[in-house]
């Protein structure tokens, strides 16, 4: 992977984590604004409880004990605070249902209901038990139901008190009318101090997330927008580095006047090529050349011309380079060519082609000839060896005529000279 796909995946995981948090804000936002409406609901059951019990209900009793109510009366819609929370919130919600409102989820919700539309559902059970069980004052959480978020709320009615157990403790207690209403076997059999019933409110969010999901979609936009930018400036900077390091590195490693590697750059690759061969066990030769009688186009046309020829002959080189192959201008008119993965005998062969190709080089009529050393690298060799084999051979066409080829190993010649 390059630098460029790495600095992209971290934009990418960027935007992941900031779209996290911005959809955490989003739910926080619908949880905080809902918390109002929570607060509300839970102020208008206070006030009704505290209506039913503190006021409708001492005057049934007064009533009962001045005999001017008979005390076997029982009527829920007077003296039962669940049957009249939910019989307002019944009548609450066909108006919201009216008005085009969303409707609310307000349940008294018991194990032991006398209403079945009182009886807790599984999860409302489940709080119950806690509750019973523990000092869990009350239960606030987001929760996901059929693809929707709420704001789920509940808390205990309140233990069971001495002035409680008439109605629920044992039926042949319980008032007759009461009996004659609910029955003789639901919501009996409570215990004092018992948790016989939490207020379950539930909350939709979809109003405010939808709000919020304008805003959220604007600064995503803007963050898309925001992190591809600053992308694009930081890939451009990294180019202009790029650039300005391979100029650099070129200063270093390549030959002014010739353009092909210089020897700066001829030790370390044929030092790193060495190690790879002894580690891969694959094959790698060398060719070194030198112009033949260079001095005497220098002298003859001077300089600048011989500098031509320099630059000429590099061209004509890369030109039968293969890919991996690797032209360095080691002397004054000497070079090398490192040639991974290639036997000695091809060596030679691509020498020997090299010599025909500059053979058809001419400078003002004068044709211009090289003489080449090739040699494939031993285990043994170091950087050193392997230097003083290739320029061995090289010397040795020197002396056997020059324009010609010469390899390490006399045996192994693979053209006719
Ligand atoms: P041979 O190799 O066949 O034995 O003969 P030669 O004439 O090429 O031998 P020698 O190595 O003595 O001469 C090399 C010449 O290359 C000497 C030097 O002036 C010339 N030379 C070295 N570097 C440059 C350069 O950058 N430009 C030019 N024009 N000439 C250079
Ligand atoms: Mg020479
Ligand atoms: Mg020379």
């Amino acid at each position: 992977m390059n630098k460029y796909s790495l600095l992209f995946l971290v934009f990418v995981a960027t935007f992941i984590f900031v779209e996290l948090m911005l959809q955490q804000q989003v739910e926080n936002y619908a949880v905080y604004e809902n918390n109002e409406k929570l607060n509300d609901i839970l102020i208008n059951q206070k006030a009704l409880h505290t209506y039913v019990e503190e006021m409708q209900k001492p005057v049934i009793y007064k009533l009962k004990q001045e005999k001017k109510l008979y005390s076997e009366f029982f009527d829920p819609n007077v003296l039962s605070f669940t049957y009249i929370a939910r019989n307002i919130h019944q009548i609450e919600n066909k108006l919201l249902q009216d008005a085009n409102k969303t409707q609310k989820y307000y349940k008294l919700a018991s194990t032991n209901p006398r209403n079945a539309l009182n009886k807790a559902n599984e999860f409302e059970k489940e709080l119950i038990k806690k509750f019973n069980a523990s000092d869990l004052q009350e239960f606030k959480e987001m929760i996901e139901e059929g693809g929707q978020k709420f704001l789920y709320y509940a808390k205990p009615v309140g233990r069971n008190k001495e002035s409680c157990m008439r109605c629920h403790s044992a039926a042949d207690i319980a008032p007759q009318e009461l009996l004659k209403i609910y029955g003789d076997k639901k919501g009996f059999n409570e215990h004092i101090g018992d948790i016989r019933a939490i207020i379950s409110i539930k909350i939709p969010l979809q109003k405010e997330l939808e709000n919020a999901k304008t805003y959220y979609n604007i600064i995503t936009a803007i963050i898309v927008v925001s992190l591809l930018f600053i992308y694009v400036i930081i890939v451009f900077l990294m180019k202009q580095l790029d650039v300005k390091q391979n100029k650099l590195e070129d200063l270093v490693n390549v030959d002014e006047l010739t353009k092909c590697y210089n020897r700066r750059s001829f030790e370390f690759d044929l030092n790193n090529q060495i190690e790879q061969v002894k580690r891969t066990k694959t094959e790698l030769s060398l060719i070194s050349f030198d112009i033949d009688y260079f001095k005497a186009i220098n002298d003859d046309y001077g300089h600048l011309v011989g500098d031509t020829v320099l630059i000429n002959l590099c061209k004509i080189v890369q030109l039968r380079n293969r890919k991996y192959d690797r032209l360095y201008r080691v002397g004054g008119e000497e070079f090398m060519i490192v040639l991974p993965n290639t036997t000695l005998e091809n060596a030679l062969l691509i020498a020997e082609r090299i010599r025909m190709d500059v053979e058809t080089y001419k400078i003002r009529d004068r044709v211009v000839t090289i003489s080449l050393g090739a040699c494939q690298h031993k285990q043994e060799d170091d950087f050193t060896k392997l230097y003083k084999k290739v320029d061995a051979a090289l010397y040795k066409a020197k002396n056997n005529g020059r324009n010609r080829v010469e390899s390490c190993q006399e045996e192994i010649l693979t053209f006719k000279k």
